[in-house]
C-alpha cells in the first residue's frame, strides 16, 4: 500500500522533483523526532507539575501537622500548667489553712493526703520550719516518704534549700530547679512560703514526679496520638508517653513548662501519618505512570524509529527503481489480466512519444498501433493475455505520437505480485530500427557479396581441409562441376589436394594444426598456376589460400579464373611471333638474296667451267682418269660449298616449331657467321670470331638464335658501311665468353655506335633510322632472347679518350637445361657499363 502511494508520488513528482525529494527524505529526520519531542515535552511538564502539586500537598499537610502537633503541644503544656497551678493553688490553700487554723500533724496529713490524691504527680509533702527542719519528723506523717523513690538527698537539699530561700524572701510560691533521682528519674520541689503575718513559718515542699506531671496532666487522646515527653535542658529525656524509640524522621514540637519547669520543657512528636502512605502512593503512582508514558514513549520512539528506518530504506528501495526504470533505456508496459495498460516507463513514454496519460488505463487498440495493422497487433495481444506470446518476442512497427514508425521487438512476461498471484503481464519493448537497418544493410551487402561472388567469372571453391567436403561454390564452380568437391581437386592440380590427400602428410599437418600457425597459414597466399582441365578443355589460373572457415576449421579457399582465352589470345600472338620471326627471316634472306646469289654463283660457275674443261678434255680425246680424277673432285667439292650454302639458307628459312634443344654454342655462331658473312664479304667486312674451344652445350632453338646474331652482324656491317664506307680492313668482332652460368655471345663492330636517344628505342618494334629499314629486327631479336630467358642490350665502345669506336650488342643466355636446376631461377647477368654512358 505505502509503496503504491510512494510510487505514485514518485510517477506524479517525476523529473526535477523526484530528484529532490530523496534529499528532503534522506537530510531531515528532524521531524521525526520533533513530533516526540511534544509528548516528551507534555510529559516533563506533567512531571513537574504533578512534583509541585504533590509537594505543595505534602507541605500543607506538613505544616498542618506542625500546626496540629503545636496546637497539642501547647495543650499538653497548658495542661501540665493547668494542673500544676491547680497543685499550687490548693498548696496555697494549704499554707493559708495552717496559718489560720488548726496546725497539728493530723490534719496536716488530712489534707496533704487530699492533695496527693487529687495530684498523683506529687510524690512528697512536708511543711519545713524557717530553720528547714521538717515541722513533723517523717515517722510523725507515715506514708509520706514512701512514694519517693531515692532523691538524692544532698541534691535534693541544695535545690531545696535554694527554692526555699528563694520562697522565704519573695513570699511566693518558687519551684526548686530539676532534680534526678539514681536512675534518672526527675523531679521538682515548690516551695509554698507560710507566712502569719510578717512571721515566717516554714515553707510547704511538694516533691513533684516529672513522669507523675506527664501520665497524671496529659490527656489519654493527646498521648494516643503523639508520643509526648518532658526534656531537661540538655535534651534529656526525662519521662515519655510511649516507649517507642523515636524514628529520626519523626516530626516534634518544643515548648517550655516555665516557670515550674526551671528549663523543663514538653516535647510532642508526631507519628507517621496515614496521609504519607496515601501521599506517597500517589507520589509513586504519578513516578511510576510516568515511567510507563516514558516507556511507552521510548518504545513509540523506537518503533517509530525503525519505521522510519523502514521507511527510508523503502524510499530508498523505491527511489532507487525509480531512477533505474527512469535511466533504463528499455521501454517498459505493464497490462493488466484484461489487457489494461495499468503502468508504462520513462522510456516507453520516450520510445513513443505518447504521455503516460495517453496510455495508462487504455485499452485496445493502444494508441501506438499503426492504424493499418490493428488486426495483428490485435492478434498478438490476445496470444499475450492467453500466455502463448512466443519466448523470442515480438517483432512490430509502432506508431510514435508524430504518426512516425519504428520496429520494436516486445518480450512478454507474467506479473507476479508478492503473494504469488499473477496481476497481469509485463512487456519490455526495445527499438530494433537501427538493428534492423543494420541486418538489412548486411543481408544487402551479403547479397551484394553473394551477387558478386556468384557472377564472377571465376570458380571460387572453399574445401574443408580435414575432409573432401565443399564447403562453399559459387555459381560459375557449380555450372562447371556441379557441386561435387572434384572439380575443387582437379584445379589443385589433381595431386597436390585431393580427399586422399586429406590423410598426406601435408593436410595432416595443416589439419591438426600440428606446430603449424593456422593464422600464418590463412595468410599466406599460393602463387597462381595455371591449370588445364581435361573434361571441360579449359585453362584455369588457380590461386589458393588456407582460410579460417566460419566454424573455426581450416579450409581452402580456391579462385580458379578461367584464362581459356587468354591462352588461346597468347598461343595466337605465339604463333604469331613466329610467323614474324620466319618472316624476318625470309626478309633478311631476301634482303641477302643477291648476296647469296652470287655467291651461289661462284661454286656454280666453278662447277661449270670445271665441266666445260673437263668435257674439252674429253671431246680431245688427250684425257686420262688421272688428269680428270682432281678436275671432278674440285667440281665435286664446289658442289658442296653450293650445297652447303643452300642448306644454311633453307635450313635459316625452314619455318619449323620452336624446338629447345642442347646445341653447342659454336656451331650456332659458326652458322650464323657464315650466313652473315656472305653480306659482309659484300662490303669488304670481315668478321672474327673470338672464342674459346671448350664451350659449354646450351638448350636453345638454335635457328632462333641464329637468326639473332645474323641480325646483329648484319645491323653492325650496314652501320659500319654506313659510317665508313672507305674504312681500312673493317672488322666485326663475335666474342664468346661464360659469365656466372650465362654464355654472352658479343658482336662488337666499329660503326658509329648507338646515340642516347636512339639507345632507349632501338628495341621499340618499328624504330628504324634506315630509308628502307623494317625497325622490326632488334625488337624480334630481344623477344627471341628473352623468351630463352636471356637479356639483350647494347653499350658503345669507348676509347680512354671518351671518343665512340663503335657499339656492342651483348646478348646472354643461360647454360643448361631450361628450368634445370643449373639455372633455375637465376637472371641473366646484368649488363656491366664498360663504356661510356648510354
Ligand atoms: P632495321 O635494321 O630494319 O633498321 P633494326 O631493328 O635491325 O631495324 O635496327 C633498328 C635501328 O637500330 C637501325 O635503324 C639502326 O639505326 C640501329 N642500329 C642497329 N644496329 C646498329 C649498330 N650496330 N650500330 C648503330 N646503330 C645500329
Amino acid at each position: 500500500m505505502l509503496t503504491d502511494r510512494l510510487f505514485a508520488r514518485s510517477a506524479r513528482s517525476a523529473g526535477s522533483s523526484a530528484d529532490s525529494s530523496p534529499s528532503r527524505w534522506h537530510h531531515g529526520p528532524w521531524w521525526s523526532n520533533s513530533y516526540l519531542l511534544t509528548p516528551l515535552l507534555s510529559i516533563l511538564v506533567f512531571l513537574v507539575v504533578m512534583s509541585l502539586i504533590l509537594w505543595s500537598l505534602n507541605r500543607r499537610e506538613q505544616q498542618q501537622q506542625e500546626d496540629t502537633l503545636y496546637r497539642n503541644v501547647a495543650w499538653a503544656q497548658q495542661q501540665i500548667r493547668l494542673s500544676m497551678t491547680g497543685a499550687q493553688e490548693q498548696l496555697q490553700a494549704l499554707s493559708r489553712d495552717l496559718v489560720s487554723g488548726r496546725a497539728d500533724p493530723h490534719s496536716f496529713q488530712v489534707s496533704t493526703a487530699d492533695i496527693m490524691q487529687g495530684h498523683p504527680e506529687i510524690l512528697y509533702m512536708n511543711w519545713y520550719t524557717s530553720a528547714q527542719q521538717p515541722r513533723w519528723p517523717n515517722n510523725a506523717l507515715p506514708g509520706l516518704g514512701q512514694r519517693l523513690a531515692k532523691p538524692n538527698d544532698q541534691q535534693m537539699d541544695e535545690a531545696v534549700k535554694a527554692a526555699f530561700a528563694e520562697a522565704r524572701n519573695t513570699r511566693r510560691q518558687v519551684y526548686s530547679p530539676l532534680m534526678y533521682d539514681d536512675v534518672g528519674n526527675g523531679y521538682i520541689t515548690l516551695q509554698t512560703p507560710v507566712y502569719r503575718d510578717r512571721d515566717f513559718l516554714g515553707t510547704i515542699a511538694a516533691v513533684f514526679s516529672i513522669e507523675g506531671i506527664l501520665k497524671r496532666d496529659i490527656p489519654p487522646e493527646l498521648s494516643a496520638k503523639y508520643k509526648i515527653s518532658i526534656i531537661d535542658v540538655n535534651n534529656r529525656e526525662l519521662a515519655t508517653t510511649s516507649t517507642r524509640p523515636r524514628l529520626p524522621r519523626d516530626a516534634y514540637y518544643d515548648l517550655p513548662l516555665d516557670p515550674p519547669g526551671q528549663g523543663v520543657s514538653v516535647r510532642v512528636y508526631a507519628y507517621p501519618q496515614m496521609t504519607n502512605f496515601t501521599n506517597n502512593t500517589l507520589v509513586w503512582l504519578v513516578a511510576g505512570l510516568s515511567c510507563f508514558v516514558l516507556w511507552s514513549l521510548w518504545s513509540l520512539w523506537k518503533h517509530t524509529r525503525q519505521r522510519f528506518e523502514a521507511q527510508q530504506a523503502l524510499y530508498a528501495e523505491a527511489f532507487f527503481r525509480r531512477a533505474m526504470e527512469n535511466s533504463v533505456l528499455i521501454g517498459m508496459r505493464v497490462l493488466d489480466m484484461h489487457g489494461r495498460i495499468t503502468h508504462v516507463n520513462p522510456a516507453f513514454c520516450r520510445m513513443t512519444g505518447w504521455d503516460e496519460s495517453d496510455l495508462v488505463g487504455k485499452n485496445a487498440p493502444f494508441p501506438y498501433w499503426p492504424r493499418d495493422s490493428y488486426p495483428e497487433m490485435q492478434r498478438q495481444l490476445d496470444m499475450t493475455l492467453r500466455g502463448k506470446a512466443p519466448s523470442s518476442g515480438f517483432e512490430l512497427r509502432v506508431r510514435r505520437k508524430d504518426g512516425s514508425l519504428f520496429h520494436a521487438r516486445l518480450y512478454v512476461s507474467p506479473l507476479i505480485d508478492s503473494s504469488g498471484r499473477q496481476t497481469g503481464w509485463m512487456s519490455s519493448m526495445t527499438d530494433i530500427t537501427e538493428p534492423k537497418r543494420a541486418r538489412e544493410e548486411l543481408a544487402a551487402a551479403h547479397e551484394r557479396f553473394t551477387t558478386v561472388l556468384e557472377s564472377l567469372d571465376a570458380a571460387v571453391s572453399v574445401l574443408a581441409a580435414d575432409e573432401a567436403e565443399l564447403l562453399f561454390a559459387n555459381r560459375y564452380y557449380r555450372h562447371l562441376f556441379g557441386i561435387r568437391p572434384d572439380g575443387h581437386l582437379e584445379l589443385a592440380g589433381g595431386g597436390s589436394f585431393d580427399s586422399s590427400a586429406a590423410s598426406s602428410d601435408s593436410i595432416d599437418m595443416v589439419d591438426a594444426f600440428a606446430g603449424l600457425p593456422a593464422a600464418a597459414l590463412t595468410e599466406s597466399t599460393a602463387d597462381a598456376q595455371e591449370v588445364y582441365v581435361q573434361g571441360i578443355q579449359k585453362w584455369f589460373e588457380v590461386r589458393r589460400q588456407y582460410i579460417q572457415w566460419v566454424d573455426g576449421h581450416l579450409a581452402q579457399m580456391q579462385i580458379a579464373t578461367d584464362i581459356t582465352t587468354r591462352k588461346q589470345a597468347q598461343e595466337l600472338a605465339r604463333q604469331q611471333d613466329e610467323k614474324l620471326q620466319f618472316t624476318s627471316r625470309l626478309m633478311t634472306m631476301g634482303e641477302m638474296a643477291s648476296s647469296l646469289a652470287h655467291e651461289l654463283n661462284q661454286p656454280l660457275a666453278a662447277i661449270n667451267n670445271y665441266c666445260s674443261g673437263t668435257v674439252a678434255l674429253v671431246k680431245s680425246g688427250r684425257t686420262t682418269p688421272d688428269n680428270l680424277l682432281p678436275v671432278l673432285e674440285k667440281t665435286a667439292q664446289q658442289a658442296v660449298r653450293a650445297g652447303m650454302i643452300i642448306k644454311r639458307i633453307r635450313e635459316f628459312v625452314k619455318r619449323s616449331e620452336p624446338k629447345r634443344q642442347a646445341t653447342r654454342v659454336a656451331d650456332i655462331v659458326a652458322d650464323a657467321v657464315g650466313l652473315a658473312e656472305i653480306e659482309a664479304r659484300k662490303r669488304r667486312i670481315r668478321i672474327v670470331t673470338d672464342m674459346r674451344s671448350r664451350l659449354p652445350v646450351i638448350y636453345v632453338d638454335p635457328v632462333l638464335i641464329e637468326q639473332v646474331l645474323v641480325n646483329l652482324l648484319k645491323n653492325a656491317a650496314e652501320a659500319m658501311h654506313d659510317a665508313r664506307p672507305d674504312a681500312v680492313d673493317p672488322v666485326i668482332r663475335v666474342v664468346v665468353r661464360l659469365d656466372s652460368g650465362f654464355v654472352c655471345i658479343s658482336v662488337v663492330d666499329q660503326g658509329p655506335g648507338v646515340d642516347e636517344a636512339t639507345a632507349e628505342r632501338l628495341f621499340e618494334p618499328f624504330y628504324s633510322t634506315k630509308s628502307d629499314g623494317m625497325g622490326m629486327g632488334l625488337n624480334i631479336c630481344r623477344s627471341i632472347i628473352e623468351s630463352h630467358r636471356g637479356r639483350l642490350w647494347v653499350v658503345n665502345n669507348v676509347e680512354s679518350d671518351g671518343h665512340i669506336t663503335g657499339a656492342t650488342f651483348h646478348c646472354s643466355l643461360p647454360i643448361g637445361e631450361p628450368d634445370g636446376p643449373s639455372n633455375g631461377g637465376s637472371e641473366a647477368p646484368t649488363p656491366q657499363t664498360v663504356t661510356g654512358e648510354l
